[in-house]
């Protein structure tokens, strides 16, 4: 699933490729990806009105529209934002008035696209926790300390802190040199630090190289993202750790596939 990075990656793009620009017409192949408001309102609602600006809130791309409205998009599993569009995979077809399309593909129709008066009365916006970069490194370790719950699964929970999914988790535990078993609450001070450092130089990172393409992300050329070849532990299950060559492990740890080093990570 698109995290952080591939989302950040994807805004930035929409804001070179898109901004300012007006949605002339939409074709909507799949109305199960609209959620709200019905199809003919959707699409009323959008037709006519230029994109304003964009932005980012955990895994949620908003653009704001210059009649007020927002149009909320979460990639899910396997959405795909593509400029410009060629429409052969498109589920929904944004027509520009630069004469080019926005595709939005999804192979498997868990994403959400919504039209919203109000983006910040979204109750998925209103249980976001903060991001990792809008985080002091001592509330973290605050936030940590109070957590009985499994590190990894904590990370990725999205009403805890917000952006961070099963891919980076993996990766910033490792970097940390942290079990992803370990109770948030027993983590010590120097691990709390090391792994507020980790997080945040793992999602650089890999906004850097425009996110990772990992199922079906990809960024807004169509062209995949460029991480995956710096990965340290995620889909690597028995391949030598990069650090110590003992063969990375995958478990099963809160229903997902957890990669990591048995002996560096403790
Ligand atoms: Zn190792």
């Amino acid at each position: 699933m698109p995290e952080l990075p591939e989302v950040e990656t994807v805004k930035r793009e929409l804001e070179k490729a898109v901004l300012g620009k007006k949605i002339t017409a939409i074709l909507v192949h799949s109305p199960k990806l609209i959620r709200e408001p019905a199809v003919d309102k959707f699409k009323k609602g959008i037709i006519g009105a230029s994109i304003k600006n964009i932005l980012r809130k955990g895994k949620l791309l908003i653009l704001e529209l210059s009649n007020g409205k927002s149009l909320a998009i979460h990639l899910k599993m396997t959405g795909q934002l593509v400029y410009p569009g060629d429409g052969k995979k498109a589920r929904v077809v944004f027509y520009l008035s630069d004469g080019k399309n926005l595709d939005f593909n999804d192979q498997r129709l868990f994403a959400e696209l919504r039209l919203l008066d109000d983006w910040r009365s979204l109750k998925f916006i209103q249980g976001l926790g903060p991001e990792p970069f809008d985080l002091g490194r001592d509330a973290f370790k605050e936030m940590l300390s109070t957590k009985t719950s499994k590190i990894k699964p904590l990370l990725m929970d999205q009403t805890f802190i917000s952006g961070i999914g099963n891919l980076y988790a993996a990766e910033a535990l490792f970097r940390a040199k942290i079990n992803p078993e370990r109770r948030a609450n027993s983590l010590s001070e120097k691990e709390k630090e090391r792994l507020f450092k980790e997080i945040k130089d793992t999602l650089l990172e890999a906004i850097k190289y425009k996110g990772s393409s990992v199922d079906q992300y990809v960024q807004l050329t169509g062209e995949p993202g460029a991480y995956v070849k710096f990965h340290k532990v995620y889909d690597r299950q028995g391949k030598p750790c990069l650090v110590c060559k003992t063969p990375i492990k995958r478990t099963a740890l809160g229903g997902r596939g957890t990669y990591f080093c048995p002996k560096c990570q403790k």
